[in-house]
Formats: C-alpha cells, structure tokens, sequence
C-alpha cells in the first residue's frame, strides 16, 4: 500500500484508530502528523484496531513501546495482538494451499506460492507482537468508547475475516477500515474466526457486509485508505454493481469452455499477475458457487475444475 489512514482521536485521550505498518517511512509520517496537531507518539493512550492486517497493526507495538498505550481489539482481531507470528504462518499457509489446489506446477501463478516468497517472509519485518499486558479485548456487541463518544461496532467481514467497523448513530459517521473506500476492497484469503481450519470465502462475505453497511445510511466514511467521503451508498452501489459485472462475465466464461482458474484469469486478468487480482477471482468463484451456478471437482492432479450447473442462469 501507498498509504493508510491512522485516525487521531485528541480528547478524552489522545488515541489513534489503527497505526500503519511497522517501517521507518510509516514511523516518521506519524511522528509528523502528530506534531502537527501539538502531540508526540509518547502522549498516545490508545489504539483501536479496526482488522488484523500489517498497514493497520503492525506498528502498534512500537507505540506501545514508546508510549506505553493499551491496544483494543475486537474478539476477532484479539488473538493476533499477542500471536501474530504463529497467525500469520497459519494464514500463509491457507493462502499457498488455497492457491495450489487453483493452478498446476506449470502455471506461472505456481511459482509465487509454491516456493518461500518474499511476500510472505518480509510481512513480519513489519509487524511485531504486543505485550499481553498491553492489549485490551472488546466485544462487539458493547460497542467501544473512542473521541468521548460510543461507537457501535459492527463485524464486517469480507476483505479480512477479522475486520470490525465503527459507527456513531447521532452523527452517522462511520470509521470504516477497509470495508468502505473509494476503491473497492478485495476479498483476501483467511481463516474463517468461528471455523477455525476454514477458509471464509471473502467475495460473498463482502457482499453481505455492503448491505449491511447500506442500510446504516452512513453520513460520512472515515477509510482505512485515501479520502474521507460522504457519497457512501452510491460508492456502494458502484462497486456492488461492478461486482456483480465481473462475477456475470466469469460464468460466461465457465459456460464457454474456460473450466479451470488459469484460464479464467488470464481471460479476466490479461498480463496482470499481482495479488489483488488473484484474490479477487477467487472471490467471483465463490460467490458463483455459493449461488448454485457453478461446481467444482478435482482432476486427476488434484486441480479444481470448474463446471456450469445446468439449468441455471445468472
Ligand atoms: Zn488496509
């Protein structure tokens, strides 16, 4: 990521919703930012995590450090305060395997998770484990206290199995992680919170999650990346509609001959090998397979393939 977005709450207590990444750049930045509002990283008292993915918790143990401050996090996110080395190796995991059971050694997509990538090795450069005596776990249902108002918080799963957001029903705001943006979030690959061993299938839970959000009539989205912005249910209903455009253009292609993951993203993806990408035909796959259009079955290699229900029609 470019950026990420960390929200500074100065009274009651100076608290920050989410803290970067742990690097020198996203270190310096908050330092500055803070200064600029007459405060150091050693007068913050809190931080409340909004998911469980390095840009928005891996530098919070620095803060702690310095600041000694308390870590809130959902009953989601709670474990991965003091775990996430051996959370992350069993979130890798699920990744490689979701990735190898898609596409064959030949594939060119093979090779960025059969083998140590970089990707998964540097991730823990940037994202260090919080003492327990400095993390704090919240459940969803009490809310939480951020800026001296009650926030709601409402499980938001879809781009990450752990993701929470926050809304304020006077003012109608939402702090809305990685849920609400101005770009639409994609679906990554994890472990289901309530099924553990389980992969969530992250498209269809993003679908839910943007009707939920919808009917909260949100005033005004704080994002966990770019600008704030007000025009939320129509940024909903674009990036619903465009969902629903690539997930129809999959099932056409299943229904002419494209059976199997490699081809169907070299269809939809033409020479566009990055992550986002990969994950985001995954999630089309899941969302068609979860509405009854499509089956999937293992070759003789243990490769899925993929099928079109008769009788159905998108
Ligand atoms: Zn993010």
């Amino acid at each position: 990521m470019k950026s990420v977005n960390s929200w500074l709450f100065k009274d009651p207590i100076p608290t920050l919703v989410d803290c970067g990444e742990y690097t020198a750049d996203s270190w310096d930045t908050l330092k500055m930012q803070l200064k600029t509002h007459g405060l150091e990283i050693k007068d913050i008292q809190k931080i409340v995590i909004t998911h469980a993915h390095v840009d928005h918790m891996g530098m919070a143990n620095q803060v702690v450090q310095e600041s000694g401050a308390t870590v809130y996090l959902s009953e989601y996110a709670f474990p991965w305060g003091e775990h996430v080395n051996e959370l992350w190796a069993s979130r890798s995991q699920i990744i490689k395997e979701t990735f190898l059971k898609l596409v064959g050694p030949e594939s060119p997509i093979h090779g960025m998770f059969s083998t140590g990538q970089s990707f998964f090795n540097s991730m823990l450069s940037m994202w260090e484990p919080i003492p327990k005596d400095h993390v704090v776990k919240f459940e969803s249902k009490d809310g939480i206290d951020i800026g001296g108002r009650h926030w709601e918080v409402i499980y938001a799963p879809g781009h990450s199995s752990t993701q929470t957001v926050f809304f304020d029903s006077d003012s109608r705001h939402l702090l809305s992680a990685d849920m609400l943006l101005n770009i639409a979030p994609t679906p990554v690959i994890e472990i289901d919170p309530l099924q553990p061993g389980t992969r969530q299938p992250g498209l269809p839970k993003l679908i839910e999650s943007f009707s939920n959000m919808k009917a909260l009539n949100v005033s005004k989205a704080f994002p966990g990346h770019y600008d704030a912005f007000e025009d939320v249910n129509e940024t909903i209903d674009r990036q619903l509609k465009r969902i629903e455009m690539r997930t129809q253009h999959c099932y056409t292609l299943i229904k002419e001959g494209s059976h199997d993951y490699n081809s169907l993203f070299l269809n939809m993806y033409p020479n566009r090998i990055h992550f986002p990408a990969l994950v985001m035909m995954i999630g089309y796959l899941d969302v068609l397979e979860e509405r009854g259009l499509i089956s999937k079955e293992k070759d003789e290699q243990g490769i899925f393939r993929f099928e079109a229900l008769p009788h159905q029609s998108f």
